[in-house]
């Protein structure tokens, strides 16, 4: 579903991204770990293009996204993103934020958006906020709209990065249980977290990437209870 194939990029002198391989399945969930600065939000933000890379090439579903032009915005709609703020259009209503996409990039009618954004707000427990201000809404709250905004897209692929960081704790679990569900409906997930939890739970493989580089790849189990490399050992030691 998502192949990034030798894919560098610098920020000036630093080499942020370097030879990054990885095949995501369809229907499979990716958590990636590392420390800070390691690389984890530009190969997110590389994987929809809202950074360039320099070598290497990203495809989803077969397709490569291209550089420039309409087609863009088409792949770009294919994979969904949801970020650590919660980016909700704060002048629009909560019905309205997730409706927007769809009438606008995917062409449907007002009344078959407003039905879909019905479905998708209940889905994500907010139903009862549709007519609300993203101001009016607790963190929790905002985030399961921008994921609910994300999946009205219809994406093929949803990317998250460190989705609950900025919640309050009370509010990470109710964040994470709609990331759970959408896993086990077999979403195709690239998942930035510090939830150990989650990871435990939703992934199907842990990619570990330190100093730009992907260092270890393994299922949850092998890289909890034995990673292989010291920079995994090192990280592990620090937040478990
Ligand atoms: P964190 O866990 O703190 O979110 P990260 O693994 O997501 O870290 P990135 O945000 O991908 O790390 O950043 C990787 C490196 O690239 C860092 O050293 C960062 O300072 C640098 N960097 C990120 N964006 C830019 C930019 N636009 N210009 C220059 N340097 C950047
Ligand atoms: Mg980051």
């Amino acid at each position: 579903m998502v192949v990034i194939d030798g894919v560098n990029k610098h920020f000036g002198d630093l080499h942020v991204l370097r030879d990054i391989n990885l095949t995501v399945g369809r229907g499979e969930v990716v958590v990636v770990l590392g420390p800070s600065g390691s690389g984890k939000s530009t190969l997110c933000r590389a994987i929809n293009r809202l950074e360039t890379i320099e070598s290497g090439t990203i495809s989803i579903d077969g397709k490569q996204l291209p550089e420039e032009g309409k087609p863009l915005a088409q792949l770009r709609a294919d994979v969904g993103m949801v970020f650590q703020s919660f980016n909700l259009f704060a002048h629009k209503t909560i019905r309205d934020n997730v409706t927007l996409g769809p009438i606008k990039v995917r062409k449907k009618s007002k009344s078959e958006a407003d039905q879909q954004a019905t479905q998708l707000l209940e889905r994500v427990g907010v139903e009862a906020q549709a007519d609300k201000y993203p101001a009016q809404l607790s963190g929790g709250q905002q985030q399961r709209v921008a994921i609910a905004r994300s999946l009205a897209m219809g994406p093929k692929v949803m990317l998250f990065d460190e989705p609950t960081s900025a919640l309050d704790p009370e509010m990470v679990n109710e964040v994470l249980d709609v990331m759970v569900g959408l896993a086990k409906e077999g979403m195709t997930m690239i998942v930035v977290t510090h939830e150990m939890g989650f990871a435990r739970k939703a992934a199907d493989r842990v990619v570990f990437m330190a100093d730009g580089q992907i260092v270890e790849v393994g299922t949850p189990q092998e890289f909890f209870t034995s990673p292989k490399s010291e920079r995994a050992k090192d990280f592990l030691g620090k937040i478990l």
